[in-house]
């Protein structure tokens, strides 16, 4: 197959756990703008971004919804960062089998972060406008990436396993709803 590379934008957010104060609002604006109709309702079990807390160790971890899994790791990390152990799975954005973390609540389908692409394009994604305390960074940059990607076969990996799971009429109506929701 024919190769090339072509550019496009990368759009990042940087974490400053440090500053993280465990409020919550990312959680809350992210669940409003991806609900239909937008803003209707605030729940932070839709969000594509949760807040992995512990109060006791001071720990508040913003993490932005990765995508699926099908397995949940065999082995996992447990990372020290300024004389702080984290928990394991505190920097995972995967939606496992292991937790309940970006799942969403009617229908257990994965949830994965979008950058609130919408038109008109926002300013900002909603989590970063609604973080009052600068942990979360917005910056886009430009990359250099190879023209053809196996999306495909990936989404193909992952519906057949979603449907498995929930079967077809509700994975199909899901889709349904998530791409007039794209609209
Ligand atoms: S809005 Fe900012 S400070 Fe509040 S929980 Fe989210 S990332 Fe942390
Ligand atoms: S960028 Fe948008 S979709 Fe992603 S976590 Fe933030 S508010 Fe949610």
């Amino acid at each position: 197959m024919e190769g090339g590379v072509k550019k496009k934008i990368v759009k990042d957010i940087k974490v400053d756990v440090d500053k993280c104060t465990g409020c919550r609002s990312c959680e809350m604006a992210c669940s409003a703008f991806h609900v239909e109709p937008k803003y209707s309702s605030i729940n932070p079990a839709r969000s594509r971004i949760r807040v992995i807390m512990d109060e006791i160790r001071d720990e508040y971890v913003p993490i932005r919804a990765g995508g699926y899994i099908q397995a949940e790791c065999i082995g996992r990390n447990i990372y020290t960062v300024n004389g702080k152990e984290y928990s394991e799975c505190s920097f995972c954005p995967a939606s496992c089998p292991s937790r309940d973390y970006f799942k969403e609540p009617d229908t257990g389908l994965p949830l994965k972060c979008d950058m609130c692409e919408n038109i008109p394009p926002l300013a900002e994604p909603m989590c970063v406008q609604a973080c009052e305390f600068d942990a979360l960074i917005y910056e886009e940059r430009q990359e250099e990436v190879d023209q053809e990607e196996e999306q495909p076969e990936e989404m193909e990996t992952v519906f057949a396993s979603l449907v498995k799971k929930h079967g077809l009429t509700k994975v199909t109506d899901s889709f349904a709803r998530w791409s007039k929701a794209k609209k």
